[in-house]
């Protein structure tokens, strides 16, 4: 309830000031301070990812890690997708970003997002050779109770600047998945177990699919949702996520 207040009082904030940045609320006293309704602090600060990354699970690693068989987090490990592509680590302005597109309030920013998302790395993503924009879907009483997927905006917005199909309703979620709180891989494997489904008629064989989320902790539901589109007969699987953490 307190959060829901608080939410429309921030919506007032932003009728009543729009040049008031989305994610820190400064406010700007003219436009060139400002980037698609983000001060420039808080543009720079959610599109310079101050880490190298793995290539294939997205987590940040030291400057002179060898990635080319993975990191310490993923080598040896079926993570379910192909590569994985970060706008940042889950910290600072970007995890406040986030956490703001979690509620209904937070859909212009999830937009923002995305697009920022393209803009920022749609070279690496370009790269991957994505086709087919999958966002990962909230089972329909998540969706319901936040009002919008924040990953289904997100994906939107990033289709749009990479020039690629979005395709919202690929994957269904089926099954109700508890917080991913289990000590094992194994165990956060066996817990999405079956959580999605592909839409009948689907038609994706051979082509590289990237899936996109908010955040990615342990990679087991992007990992799952990607086998998902595997068995439906996807080539590549590749992930796009706003934070990584
Ligand atoms: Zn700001
Ligand atoms: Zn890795």
């Amino acid at each position: 309830m307190r959060r829901t207040v608080a939410e429309f009082a921030r919506h007032v904030v932003q009728l009543l000031y729009p040049s008031a940045c989305l994610i820190c609320e400064a406010r700007g006293s003219d436009a060139t301070s400002f980037r698609h309704g983000v001060c420039n602090d808080c543009h720079r600060s959610v599109t310079t990812d101050p880490f190298p990354a793995c290539p294939w699970c997205a987590q940040t690693v030291g400057p002179h890690t060898d990635t080319s068989g993975g990191c310490a987090e993923c080598r040896g490990v079926s993570l379910g997708f192909d590569a994985a592509v970060r706008l940042g680590p889950y910290a600072e302005k970007l995890r406040d970003a986030v956490l703001r597109t979690k509620v209904l309030a937070g859909e212009g920013l999830a937009d923002l997002l995305g697009r920022t998302f393209a803009e920022a790395r749609g070279a690496a993503i370009r790269a991957a050779g994505a086709e087919l924009v999958v966002p990962v879907p909230l089972h329909w009483w998540r969706k319901w109770q936040r009002g919008y997927n924040q990953s289904e905006a997100v994906g939107r917005e990033l289709a749009a600047g990479l020039g690629a199909a979005f395709a919202p309703n690929l994957l269904r979620r089926v099954r109700w998945t508890p917080q991913q709180s289990q000590p094992t891989r194994e165990a956060r494997r066996e817990n999405v177990r079956g959580a999605f489904r592909l839409s009948r008629g689907a038609r994706i064989g051979g082509k590289t699919v990237l899936i996109v989320d908010d955040v990615m902790t342990t990679g087991s539901t992007l990992g799952e949702a990607a086998r998902t589109l595997r068995a439906g007969g996807a080539g590549r699987v590749v992930v796009a996520v706003l934070a990584r953490r």
